[in-house]
């Protein structure tokens, strides 16, 4: 039995600081993140290929039509979206997967790879988010007001994730995400057809370390 990648789905409204946690926690781990593909124009200092694949609209539109997302979604006037060929590749090949995006994305995600692992990131308070979209420094006035009134709407969807991860400090949350981690790789539910071998007995090397 060849043991899956773990598909772990990191998201939450913009401004909590999901993509700090993640950037600490790829530094820490061997863990693979997917680079998605937009039409949004790069902001200073992004790369093309590291930060997002930045593409037309037109291109992203052929794309979707050629069912190459995992999922995808319009946010703020943009598109954004998963190459899937490569997530499935790593995921095959036994490797931890890790998505960054945004709820939407996330709750396609679910009803398709209901075993991935949900991870809902939570401002301290949404008093302390609004000072984080704003210091960020990168949106235009109109951009502001629209991140805050979703991301007041969006914290309902917490629910439908698996884990709560409050980002008071970015240290903290990584070390929380990192225990989840940890249990998930542990549950019976996915390594049970590892543990036990009908004929061999315990083949507990298999299980992941
Ligand atoms: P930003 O423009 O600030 O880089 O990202 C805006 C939002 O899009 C963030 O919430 C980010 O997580 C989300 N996002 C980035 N890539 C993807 C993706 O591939 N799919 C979806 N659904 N959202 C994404």
């Amino acid at each position: 039995m060849i043991k899956k990648g773990l598909l772990i789905v990191i998201s939450g409204p913009s401004g909590t600081g999901k993509g700090t946690v993640c950037k600490a926690l790829l530094e820490q781990n061997k863990f693979w993140i997917s680079v998605s593909a937009t039409t949004r124009a790069p902001r200073k200092g992004e790369l093309d290929g590291e930060n997002y694949y930045f593409i037309t609209k037109e291109n992203f539109l052929e794309r979707i039509h050629k069912e190459d997302f995992l999922e995808y979604a319009e946010v703020y006037g943009n598109y954004y979206g998963t190459p899937k060929s490569n997530v499935l590749e790593k995921l095959d090949k036994g490797e931890d997967v890790i998505l960054e995006i945004d709820i939407q994305g996330a709750l396609k995600v679910k009803e398709n790879y209901p075993d991935g692992v949900f991870i809902f990131i939570l401002p301290p308070s949404m008093e302390e988010l609004k000072k984080r979209i704003t210091n960020r420094g990168t949106e235009t006035e109109e951009s502001l007001m629209t991140r805050f009134k979703s991301a007041y709407k969006e914290i309902n969807f917490v629910s439908k994730y698996n884990y709560a991860v409050v980002n008071d400090t970015v240290e903290e949350a990584v070390k929380k995400i990192e225990c989840i981690i940890a249990a998930e790789r542990c549950r019976v539910d996915r390594i049970k057809n590892t543990i036990f071998d009908s004929k061999e007995g315990l083949i507990h090397e298999q299980l992941y370390d």
